[in-house]
């Protein structure tokens, strides 16, 4: 099943060549030195291919500065390339506040982004996303108060991320779900898919109808990287 199995350097696209040409010609000469700095890094890690791809990355940059985002949430770390790309992307004095139970990869991007001067801009909370977005919600003002969030972690609690999201953002604020696609596996018939993707396909499926039902939020769904949706809300 080995080539059922996607790599960053397909992403979604039927060709390697088109992938290619996409990263080459619009997103590699654009991509900041110190991101290429965290990928060339990351790549030797077992699990580099969680890795925000920069083709996303670059969607995520357009994002935060189409909307001025200052205050952001990051949920889902891993060594740090969309929070490093936040981070050189938001003001000099924009915070994001980070979650991910693993400090160890974050670890490994730290000297990256204290080389880049942006770590001021960065709360790194170790621990589990849920319980912090819940803490975050006891205080109200923290209610409507952030411009943007990135959501990159345990598929399974997306939905539940979601709810306190919706929540915490402004309202024109900008919510981004990534591998909402999965490997495009959430059109595939649970049969042909490899037993090592069924539970994320799930996740998958449910969030994105539950997005598409959501009367909160705008949304569009691009297959860029491992699918990324992207929601406004809207009230
Ligand atoms: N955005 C990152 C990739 C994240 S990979 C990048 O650009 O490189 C997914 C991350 O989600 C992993 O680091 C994992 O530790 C984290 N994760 C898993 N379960 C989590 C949870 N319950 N809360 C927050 N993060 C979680
Ligand atoms: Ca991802």
């Amino acid at each position: 099943m080995e080539s059922e199995k996607p790599t960053e350097t397909t992403g979604l696209l039927q060709t390697h060549e088109l992938y290619k040409y996409i990263l080459e010609t619009n997103v590699y000469p654009r991509e900041p030195e110190p991101l290429k700095e965290l990928r060339a890094l990351t790549a030797s890690h077992p699990w580099a291919v969680m890795g925000t791809a920069p083709d996303a990355g670059q969607m995520i940059g357009l994002l935060l500065k189409i909307v001025g985002a200052k205050k952001t949430i990051e949920v889902g770390v891993f060594t740090g390339y969309s929070l490093l790309l936040t981070a050189l992307t938001i003001p000099d004095d924009g915070k994001i506040v980070a979650i991910d139970p693993d400090r160890k990869a974050y670890e490994i991007g730290l000297p990256v982004i204290k080389k880049a001067k942006v770590e001021h801009k960065i709360d790194f909370i170790e621990s589990k996303a849920l319980p912090v977005l819940d803490k975050m919600l006891e205080n109200p003002d923290n209610e409507g108060s952030f411009d943007f969030a990135f959501v990159d972690a345990d598929k399974i609690n997306y939905i539940n991320y979601h709810e306190r999201i919706v929540k915490l953002l402004k309202v024109n604020g900008i919510m981004v779900y990534d591998n909402t696609l999965w490997f495009g596996t959430v059109a595939k018939p649970e049969s042909s898919v490899p037993d090592y993707f069924k539970e994320g396909r799930v996740s998958a499926i449910q969030l994105n109808k539950s997005l598409a039902a959501d009367p909160r939020i705008d949304i569009s769904t691009v297959p860029l990287g491992d699918g990324l949706t992207i929601c406004r809300r809207l009230y």
